[in-house]
């Protein structure tokens, strides 16, 4: 008792706990500026059709390039974007980049039709401007409506009074597609779900990572893919597209097949990449 008691005490005091505080706060201090200063990149990592293969879709995943600390991931900062509320600039800055780099993309390949998609934090989704933002995103870069995919999380369509955001019709109403990210870890609120004026929901990782075909690993338990057959046909159900998540292996690949899935997202075809990497696999498929 008395060492549980001496460790839960050191935990207090854990330096090693300290410094990623301070880290933690240098980075929340950094954001501001670091904005102005024009250091947040975008990747973007295809979305596949899991039928012939084509690459439909882009989803921009944004980078910081670090001057001292090199390129650090979103999930170091956008926590902290959002606590701070500078997600709301950082964000529109992302759908403005995105907006510009598919309009680039629409222009160099008129018959490709890449849709980018462009994640949305509970707290712009949840700001009434962010219907106009997206609007003017559109327009001032000519980008048509239906190439641009917005994502958000179940938690966000929900919105703070549990009641879906009054937003997400508006911006269906522009032509845009809306998407829900990691569907299947939030509340899913299926009674919701069937109301919301939605287009695809993208299976979260963990379900995609349990499936591991007939390998003697995970010969078993199949639950993770039961889960994933259920989800696909209740999307379906409901006329909804769906793009599985985190697909890292040819047995994943094929089972999303046989269930199904429309489209695929992930290690196996391919990691996020700069704007110029999907230019160059364009030119390479439409060659
Ligand atoms: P997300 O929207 O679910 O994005 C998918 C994440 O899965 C990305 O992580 C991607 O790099 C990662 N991923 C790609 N291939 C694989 C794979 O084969 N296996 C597995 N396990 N994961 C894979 P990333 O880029 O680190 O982004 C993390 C999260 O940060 C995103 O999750 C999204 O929620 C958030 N995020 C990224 N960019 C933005 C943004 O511009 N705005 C907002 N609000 N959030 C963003
Ligand atoms: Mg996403
Ligand atoms: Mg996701
Ligand atoms: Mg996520």
């Amino acid at each position: 008792w008395a060492k549980a008691e001496g460790r839960g005490r050191w935990a207090v005091y854990d330096p090693e706990r300290s410094a990623r505080d301070i880290a933690r706060s240098a980075l929340v201090a950094g954001l501001p500026a670091a904005l102005d200063r024009g250091e947040f990149v975008l990747h973007y990592q295809p979305i596949v059709s899991l039928l012939e293969g084509s690459m439909l879709a882009v989803e921009a995943l944004v980078r910081w390039q670090h001057p001292e600390l090199g390129l650090i991931g979103p999930d170091r900062f956008i926590g902290l974007a959002e606590e701070t509320g500078l997600i709301v600039r950082l964000g529109e800055w992302v759908l403005r980049q995105a907006c510009r780099d598919a309009e680039a993309w629409r222009r160099e390949f008129p018959g490709t039709r890449l849709v980018v998609s462009v994640n949305l934090a509970a707290r712009q989704a949840d700001d009434p401007a962010i219907v106009d933002t997206v609007a003017d995103a559109l327009a001032s870069c000519g980008l048509p409506a239906e190439l641009l995919q917005l994502e958000l999380t179940e938690s966000a369509v929900m919105g703070t009074a549990g009641e879906p955001l009054r937003s997400l019709h508006r911006l269906a109403a522009l032509g845009v597609r809306l998407a829900i990210d990691d569907f299947g870890t939030g509340y899913s609120n299926l009674a919701y779900l069937r109301r919301l004026p939605i287009h695809c929901v993208k299976l979260a990782g963990p379900f995609v990572e349990g499936i591991r075909g007939d390998g003697p690993e995970a010969a078993v338990d199949h639950r993770d893919e039961r889960i994933v057959d259920a989800l696909v046909r209740l999307a379906h159900a409901l006329e909804l597209w769906v793009t599985a998540e985190a697909v890292e292996t040819p047995v994943q690949v094929e089972r999303l097949r046989a269930l199904r899935c429309d489209t695929g997202q992930g290690r196996f075809f391919g990691p996020p990449v700069p704007a110029a990497e999907i230019t160059a696999r364009l030119r390479g498929s439409a060659a």
